[in-house]
């Protein structure tokens, strides 16, 4: 069976984890698989509440450091996203467009968002008059579509991307919009440490940075089937965008120059990374830092206990929500405990109280964790530290044990030869570069994979003097090549 404890055959965790992905999200409700087009897909009410509290955590974290929420339309007018030439040469064949209107073709067409800057920066016009109105911080969370060309997968590559959140800034100078990037790289450093996600950060190559950016930082994770799936990206981008929208303020000595911006973005594969990453073979392993609910309550009974179990186990239910646990209580009397245990192991919930005549009687409650199934007593008057604690522990086992996966994935190779073997593993690969597009995309070529960047982050491995691995060249540079998403 697949489980990311990395106890069975790589070969078999490879092969089944687009099947047990697929299995999860319908079978825990998250996602309908079934709508008639193509990348489009449906968030059912569980899977809908697991992304608001995953949109509710990064909302919070924006609030926090000055950003403001906007709303901007889906329709960008063709005139707009045609003026920073990089941008549209990069777009062009993913943009979806409406040129009908009704029955009558439309004087402009209209393209479906691919992502928002040229929407924002003819705004940006208006609203920046001078110095006193930056830094401009806002982001919003809508759709954004593209034409994928590529195979399509339910939450990782869509053509309508549901939960796409995007910030947008403007700043003085370069340096500031520098620094913002860094507070971007913060802000999700905080959010995926809080998902229990282990990541790395690199610094996309000149050939794969975002168009338009001077230059893009990314975050990356590993997939259980070894693929590197993109999770967040921030963007740099200069005066490249101010220019052609024309955006400038009045400086303080009376002269107007172009603003500095940046962007950075999120979406659904989020959620993918966090389902995917904690999951095991019974379904979804939750942390409870997002988990809808956090504490199941199973009544355990024989015929004629029902009403003395169920009301006893209304009362826990209660205390529990009073004191800040999100809580649902399995009442229902057509299903077995059996069944309800498969039912709430599949969706994930951290703790799972049962609660028999025989507890009730000795004041006790049977806990069981999700993430180790591991089951114990409390004592009932203990019951809110002992769950708070038990709530901590779960978050840290998972956030532990992503990263030892994650590490025993993340390898160095310092020929053509030894990273090729090591690609086999799944994974990041870590290899000596001379810092020359030509050997990038060499690289790239012969093993065929992708260039994820050069490290911005401490978790770089290969230090001192290194050579090239497709030129020899001796260089202090390295790449992270991976297959991905
Ligand atoms: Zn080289």
């Amino acid at each position: 069976m697949f489980t990311i404890a990395g106890t069975v055959e790589r070969k078999l965790w490879s092969e089944k984890f687009m099947e047990w992905f697929h299995k999860v999200l319908r079978e825990a409700e998250i996602y309908e698989m079934r709508y008639p087009v193509k990348g489009c897909y449906i968030w059912m009410p569980y899977g809908m509440k697991l992304r608001n509290n995953i949109i509710s955590l990064i909302k919070k974290l924006l609030d926090e450091t000055g950003h403001q929420e906007v709303l901007f339309p889906t329709f960008i007018p063709e005139e707009f996203i045609r003026k920073e030439s990089e941008h549209i040469a990069k777009f062009e064949d993913e943009i979806f467009w409406v040129v009908k209107g009704g029955k009558r073709e439309l004087e402009t067409r209209l393209a479906l968002r691919p992502t928002s800057e040229t929407a924002i920066m003819p705004i940006f016009k208006l609203w920046i008059r001078a110095h006193t109105d930056l830094p401009l911080k806002i982001y919003q969370v809508v759709s954004i579509f593209r034409c994928e060309t590529k195979a399509t997968h339910p939450m990782i590559r869509v053509r309508e991307v549901t939960t796409f959140k995007e910030a947008h800034t403007a700043h003085a100078t370069f340096e500031e919009a520098a620094k913002q990037v860094e507070e971007a790289i913060s802000i999700y450093r905080k959010f995926f440490d809080t998902l229990a996600i282990p990541y790395v950060i690199s610094r996309r190559p000149e050939w794969d940075k975002f168009p338009g950016a001077v230059y893009t930082i990314a975050f990356d994770t590993v997939l259980p089937d070894g693929k590197v799936l993109q999770i967040g990206t921030a963007h740099n981008l200069g005066q490249n965008f101010s220019r052609a929208f024309e955006v400038t303020y009045l400086r303080p000595d009376g002269k107007h120059e172009y603003v500095y911006t940046t962007s950075y973005g999120i979406s659904e594969r989020v959620v993918a990374a966090v389902i995917a990453i904690h999951g095991d073979d019974r379904g979804l392993v939750l942390p409870p830092t997002v988990a809808p609910i956090q504490v199941v309550i199973v009544p355990i009974y024989y015929k004629g206990q029902e009403e003395y179990v169920i009301s006893h186990c209304r009362k826990v239910a209660e205390y529990l929500r009073s004191r800040g646990f999100t809580v649902a209580l399995d009442d229902r009397t057509d299903k077995t405990p059996g069944w309800k245990f498969y039912y709430w192991e599949m969706r994930g919930i951290p703790l799972r109280l049962e609660v028999g005549p025989r507890d009730i009687e000795n004041k006790v409650v049977t806990v069981v964790r999700r993430d180790t199934l591991e089951r114990r007593t409390i004592a009932q008057d203990m019951l809110d530290v002992e769950l708070r604690k038990l709530l901590n522990e779960v978050y840290e086992n998972l956030k532990q044990r992503a990263w030892s996966w994650f590490n025993e994935h993340y390898h160095t190779a310092s020929n053509i030869e030894e990273a090729s073997e090591k690609m086999k593993l799944g994974g990041i690969v870590e290899v000596p570069w001379c810092g020359s597009e030509e050997c990038g995309l060499a690289i790239e070529d012969t093993l065929n994979a992708r260039v994820l960047g050069e490290p911005v982050d401490e978790y770089r491995k290969l230090r001192g003097k290194l050579k090239c691995i497709n030129c020899g060249k001796e260089s202090d540079k390295v790449l992270r090549i991976a297959k991905t998403y």
